[in-house]
């Protein structure tokens, strides 16, 4: 049996860095990477960015194999871990074999939820790995109506996808407008308006209730530059009738953690809880990136994030508390994107509406139609707890800072409804 002081499950951004980390700690130590994928660490930030044609494939790739071998990190590409055995301290492959390690670190990441019926697989695209890129990269050719599915930034990169490449997507989500957990009416009505403006065509409200395709030997079925093309008519929930040839679903991801299921490692909502140690509290096993939710000392809540600096630093972190310092974790998450021109921005928790405790949480709105910008401030017992923000990149780091500090904003509460008020002007302390 194989056995690694430290073994790392997974060979994203979290599991590599802590991985180097740990290499740059402890020269001698044993490190190894079980990682379910091909190849080694590549960015799945810039997987859209290929996709928009602006980058080439290889240019993906943010680490070799050699440079694996020459950090003496042993990278054990395609194969996956089944199950954990705490007390034997083992984990346990697909293949069956077993391997040992002193301390453990799962790095699983996420993956799309599960949508679909396995018989629409040839026609259903989804962006998470580079296989899912290099699939549609594949069939962006031959597609010509393609329909997105929805409501996440996934989705947002789809649209853009498609757009670049010279088609026009249609959107369907569930929600009453995009993006329904971060943004109320008016920043749906905003959100509306910008796929308008692209021509794109919105079917809200509404869920795809059966995805039928054209007989086989019937004229619907074309092809173009070698590909089969399947005419789909997708049936919606409300009676709509949507014709298209490919879903691109951005249904949102879950996490990588069934090999928990018989371990005594805790389950939060939505990942496995570690402290702000990220260690799980079963002995010597940690837990980071997309997989982990990390406890923030200061509020006493646990936060899940998927994005590709947290995951870093959360890497970062465990790496140094694996290899024995003592450094807490705290960040504010945030994540960006430019979609066809809009800019948005996250930052912090901004906790879906029916989420928020009652009495003490609070939302204001900030809105300029005219120069498409808007804020919404998620507050909580007068502090700032996170904020949606469009077109409004240059008032991040402010609020960053007002977030990380929890600063009562309780005195300046009825002038935050208005861009007038520069927030920007309020104090850090
Ligand atoms: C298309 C796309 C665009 C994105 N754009 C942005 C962006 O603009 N900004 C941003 O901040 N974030 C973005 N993100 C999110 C960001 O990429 C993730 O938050 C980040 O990659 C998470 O890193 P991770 O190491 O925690 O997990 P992952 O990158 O998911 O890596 C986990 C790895 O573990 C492997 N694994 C899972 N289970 C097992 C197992 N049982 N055994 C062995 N291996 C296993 C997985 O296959 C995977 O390779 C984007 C994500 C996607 C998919």
């Amino acid at each position: 049996m194989d056995s690694y002081q430290y073994l790392i499950i997974g060979g994203g951004i979290a599991g590599v860095t802590a991985a180097e980390t740990i290499r740059e700690q402890d020269p001698d130590a044993t490190i190894g990477i079980v990682s379910h994928e091909a190849y080694p660490l590549y960015s799945r930030v810039l997987l859209p960015s290929h996709l928009k044609r602006k980058i080439p494939r290889e240019k993906l790739f943010l680490r070799t194999g050699d440079d694996f071998i020459a950090n003496r990190i042993e990278l054990r590409l395609q194969e996956t871990v089944t199950a954990i055995d705490a007390k034997r301290r083992e984990v346990t492959l697909r293949n069956g074999a077993t391997l040992g390690y002193a301390k453990l670190l799962i790095a699983s990441g996420g993956r799309v939820k599960p949508w679909g019926r396995p018989e629409d697989e040839s026609v259903i695209y989804r962006l998470q790995t580079l296989d899912d890129a290099d699939r549609l990269f594949d069939a962006l050719g031959s597609i010509k109506n393609p329909l997105v599915i929805g409501s996440s930034f996934i989705s947002l990169e789809f649209l853009e996808i498609f757009l670049l490449n010279g088609l026009t997507p249609g959107l369907l989500m569930r929600d009453e407008h995009f993006f329904a957990s971060y943004l109320e009416k008016i920043g749906g009505e905003l959100m509306r308006a910008h796929f308008q403006r692209h021509h794109i065509t919105l079917y809200e409200h509404d869920e795809v209730a059966q995805v039928r395709r054209a007989a086989p030997g019937s004229s619907q079925i074309g092809t173009q530059e070698g590909r089969a093309r399947i005419d789909l008519t997708v049936l919606t929930k409300k009676q709509q009738v949507i014709p298209c040839d490919a879903l691109a679903v951005g249904v949102g991801i879950e996490r990588n953690l069934a090999f928990i299921d018989r371990s005594n490692i805790l389950r939060g909502n939505v990942g496995i809880r570690v402290n702000e140690f990220l260690e799980t509290g079963q002995e010597s096993i940690y837990a980071a990136g997309d997989v982990a939710e990390v406890l923030d000392p200061v509020t006493g809540t646990y936060r899940a994030t998927g994005n590709w600096t947290s995951a870093f630093l959360e890497g970062k972190h465990a790496g140094l508390n694996m290899s024995g310092m003592r450094v807490p974790f705290t960040n504010i998450p945030s994540y960006s994107i430019t979609n066809l021109g809009m800019q948005i921005t996250v930052v912090g928790e901004c906790l879906p509406t029916a989420d928020l405790p009652k009495g003490d949480a609070d939302t204001i709105v900030r809105v300029d139609t005219d120069k498409n910008e808007y804020e919404r401030l998620f507050l909580v017992e007068g502090s700032l707890r996170g904020a949606v923000l469009i077109n409004r990149f240059k008032d991040r780091a402010h609020l960053i800072r007002l977030i990380e500090t929890h600063q009562k904003l309780d005195a300046y509460q009825d002038r935050l409804s208005s861009f007038q008020f520069d927030i920007t002007t309020i104090p850090v302390i």
